[in-house]
């Protein structure tokens, strides 16, 4: 029996909702959709969620919406998940790579303003693994040189930021349901936004473009026809998804806190490895945990890759660090050394709201064994 790195919580109410929605008879875009933005943007303090099929497609969105095009810049980090730097490529812009802070794995205006060049337009900040970035930093260096800041706050949901929810005040930021983040309705994701006319636009372009969407048209007593006023997309999350989306979002408050007590426990635990770092709060905010990542001692001599085969060999199946986008193939190598230096050296290890405290005993005593 391996310890599993994640295991979506996913129960008897979540296979309940989907079959009610099946049911109902209506699966795609509509009620249920509806439903579940009202619901997320509030617990993420926005006035707007506008849901679509995935966080990679809300970034997509985000950056048409806002525009970007051929011959712009979008700043984004190495350090995250490809589909940050995918979704400038999307809309046939150049994602430009910032280093990160060592401590937070996060975009700095330093390192923003280190890339800046005159083609600059917009950046996307990640809330990475959960960690807010400091989002009055990033607000301030962008209004300064002009540029739209978008929240890829996909790992981030249950996240805050000074006390508030992580994207309260962003003007667009995007999030993703996949079973790796911790909430999750199999593939989605939402955009929230403060801005009621961007909102209505993003429904309209999540849906081939259509003045009237099908689920209004089939509510409707009477004919209604649409028209496209301008090229969209299908992006949409269906009704089956929503359902479940519905009954995990009310789950999110138990599993950021036990998540926060597991990561407690591990700090206390993991504090007899000498010369291990480990994700932790910002003083600006609170993580969620979405992923616990670990940069191993200078003095351990083994890569990642040993540390992942020997944890695996003990039952504990980790994970490498965060990807640094410039190193693979689909993008050309600049010269990041604190993205370089976190994807080298670090590990993220198992947590779940059902781990249990001698899984994470043997998750510990097994690292203490290696890389001693
Ligand atoms: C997971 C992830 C994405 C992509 O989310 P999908 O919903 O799978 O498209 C984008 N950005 C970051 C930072 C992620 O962790």
């Amino acid at each position: 029996m391996t310890i599993p790195v994640i295991r979506p919580w996913l129960g008897e109410e979540e296979a309940q909702a989907a079959a009610e929605a099946v049911r109902s008879g209506w699966v795609a875009q509509g009620p249920r959709v509806a439903e579940f933005e009202k619901a997320f943007a509030e617990q993420a303090g926005a006035a707007e969620g506008v849901a679509v099929s995935s966080c990679t497609t809300a970034l997509h969105l985000a950056l048409h919406l806002l525009g970007v095009g051929p011959g712009d810049e979008v700043v984004v980090p190495s350090f995250s998940f490809i589909a940050t730097a995918n979704a400038a490529r999307y809309v046939g812009a150049t994602p430009v790579f910032a280093d990160v802070d060592p401590v937070t794995g996060n975009l700095t205006p330093d390192t923003i303003e280190a890339v800046l060049t005159p083609k600059t337009v917009a950046v996307i900040g990640v809330h990475q693994g959960g960690v807010p970035f400091d989002v009055d930093a990033l607000d301030a260096v962008c209004s300064k040189h002009s540029l739209a800041l978008v929240h890829d706050s996909a790992c981030a949901a249950g996240s805050t930021y000074r006390g508030k929810p992580v994207s309260a005040s962003a003007s667009l930021a995007a999030w993703s349901f996949h079973p790796r983040k911790l909430l999750t309705t199999g593939e989605g994701g939402m955009l929230t936004t403060s801005d009621s006319d961007r909102a209505a636009r993003l429904r309209r372009l999540r849906e081939h473009g259509m003045s009237v969407s099908a689920a209004d048209r089939h509510a409707s007593s009477g004919v209604k026809l649409e028209s496209y006023d301008e090229v969209g997309f299908n992006f949409r999350m269906t009704d089956i998804q929503a359902a479940i989306g519905l009954v995990q979002l009310a789950k999110l408050p138990s599993v950021i806190a036990r998540r926060r007590e597991l990561a407690e426990r591990y700090h206390k635990l993991l504090a007899e490895i000498d010369g291990l770092r480990w994700v932790g709060d910002p003083d600006y905010g609170t993580t969620n945990y979405q992923s616990f990542w670990v940069v191993l001692p200078d003095s351990y001599p083994g890569t990642v890759v040993d540390v992942l085969e020997g944890l695996l060999a003990r039952g504990v199946s980790a994970r490498r660090g965060i990807m640094a986008a410039h190193l693979e193939p689909a993008y050309s190598g600049v010269d990041l050394p604190v993205t370089e230096h976190l994807t080298a050296r670090s590990v993220i290890l198992p947590l779940f709201h059902q781990m249990t405290e001698a899984e994470q005993d043997t998750v510990v005593t097994a690292l203490a064994e290696i890389v001693r």
